[in-house]
């Protein structure tokens, strides 16, 4: 076994990217697509762009629901997906956060974005070059982990706060044009 050159990948947050932030989405009935989110990630599978999803899941810590209710939402959105002919290649959580109420997870982590620790476990799973890598997400945090691996971000809050290395979009179908076409040069 050789182990292949490190490459340029794509992290996407889940929440408000991939599906609609309906906010502490644990179960299945709660899970709607956001328009054009599928076919992007079809069109990185494509291009052989590796593609994990890092998802802030402090419902977790909060008592919400259980780590088990991630994995199921999981399976459901790769189910939706392969129906798309899409993939992801790695669903990475964070269950943790430091005001919650469920003591194994009532803390801080560094897997919780925007520190790197899922990036990084993308990185190892997946042999990414994170410099040349895209973060992409809705939320202050996801630019914050863009930052933190030297990644560049596609923020889809469109009217922010475009600076070098931040790049706005209305939404995923919309960045992955951009991001498809930047990885490709
Ligand atoms: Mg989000």
């Amino acid at each position: 076994m050789t182990m292949s050159a490190i490459r340029p990948g794509v992290l996407l947050d889940r929440d408000g990217t991939i599906i609609v932030d309906h906010g502490y989405v644990g179960s299945v009935e709660r899970v709607e697509f956001i328009d054009g989110a599928a076919n992007a990630i079809a069109r990185f599978n494509r291009a052989g762009i590796p593609v994990a999803v890092l998802t802030n899941q402090a419902g977790v810590a909060r008592g919400f629901y259980a780590i088990e209710d991630v994995t199921t939402v999981h399976r459901y959105i790769a189910q939706r997906l392969a129906e798309q002919r899409a993939h992801v290649d790695l669903f990475v959580h964070c269950p943790y956060h430091p005001a919650g109420i469920v003591e194994e997870y009532a803390r801080t982590s560094e897997d919780r974005k925007p520190r790197p620790g899922m990036a990084m476990a993308a990185q190892a799973a997946l042999n990414l070059d994170l410099t040349a890598s895209w973060v992409v997400g809705d939320r202050p945090e996801d630019v914050g982990l863009a930052d933190a691996i030297g990644a560049s971000a596609a923020y889809l809050r469109p009217g922010c706060c475009e600076r070098p290395g931040v790049w706005l979009f209305e939404n995923l179908a919309a960045a992955a044009t951009f991001i498809l076409a930047r990885i490709a040069a």
